[in-house]
């Protein structure tokens, strides 16, 4: 069932998405070569906490961090781990959310840490213009499948794929609420976009093949060739006068 906000309800909401954006910003600015991927969603868990707000990831369906990074063939669900260090050279995905105030918000960013190849620059440029065609469609009278049409259209015209098996989604009260929104579709097609209607737009876009495997902790999501993926993503609400982004400073 699709949760129709108020004005008032968006409000709300806005807070929980602003704080989303500024912990986002954050943690690329934080970011760099010789760090841990704990030690990065440490800085993340005590920004948002330090701001009265919980982690929205941290212990949902298990899972242990407050922000989920995946690095360069990794498409999604990073698991933070001492272990993990980021090198320069690697482009770095970073998806976190935070609850205050009864909603959440969520967002995600690939940063490049140092020079990268210009493929890389290119997926992380192009998935960029995929997120920003993905919103302008989710305007009032199209359809859900006009989202994904725009997304998926510009991802192959660049020469990329898109990941099928995991997608965007409503927002609001739960992390995860209806619709699901796909990064892939027939323009027409699907539930109709309504003002009031909080949805997370998040193109998984591939380097190479859009396959994908989960690895055997569960979580993170590889590609199959072992190419590299990039993701971005904003909450943004449906209005009578077309999408707002949410998820910014
Ligand atoms: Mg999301």
């Amino acid at each position: 069932m699709i949760i129709v906000k108020s004005p008032d309800d968006i409000e709300k909401m806005s807070k929980a998405c602003k704080l989303s954006a500024q912990v986002l910003q954050y943690a690329g600015e934080q970011l760099n070569a010789g760090m841990s991927t704990y030690e990065l969603d440490k800085l993340i868990y005590d920004y948002i906490i330090a701001h009265g707000a919980k982690p929205s990831f941290l212990n949902y369906g298990g899972f242990k961090g407050s922000a989920c990074i995946s690095l360069n063939d990794e498409v999604i669900h990073g698991i933070p781990s001492k272990k993990k260090i980021i090198r320069s050279g690697d482009i770095v995905s970073i998806d976190v959310g935070a609850f205050i105030d009864g909603y959440h918000g969520d967002n995600a960013y690939t940063y490049a840490v140092g020079q990268v190849s210009p493929s890389a620059e290119k997926l992380l440029r192009v998935t960029k213009e995929c997120l920003s065609l993905g919103i302008a469609a989710a305007r009032p009278g199209n359809r859900i499948g006009d989202i994904g049409n725009a997304v998926q259209t510009h991802a192959e015209q660049n020469g990329f794929s898109v990941v099928r098996e995991f997608i965007g989604h409503g927002i609001g009260k739960d992390l995860h609420e209806d619709p699901e929104v796909p990064n892939y579709g027939a323009k027409g097609r699907g539930p109709r976009l309504m003002p009031g209607m909080t949805i997370a737009i998040e193109p998984m876009i591939n380097e190479g093949t859009c396959s994908v495997k989960v690895l055997p902790d569960g979580w993170t999501v590889k590609t199959k060739d072992g190419l590299l993926s990039a993701h971005f993503e904003n909450t943004i609400a449906i209005t009578q006068d077309g999408p707002v982004i949410l998820t910014t400073v």
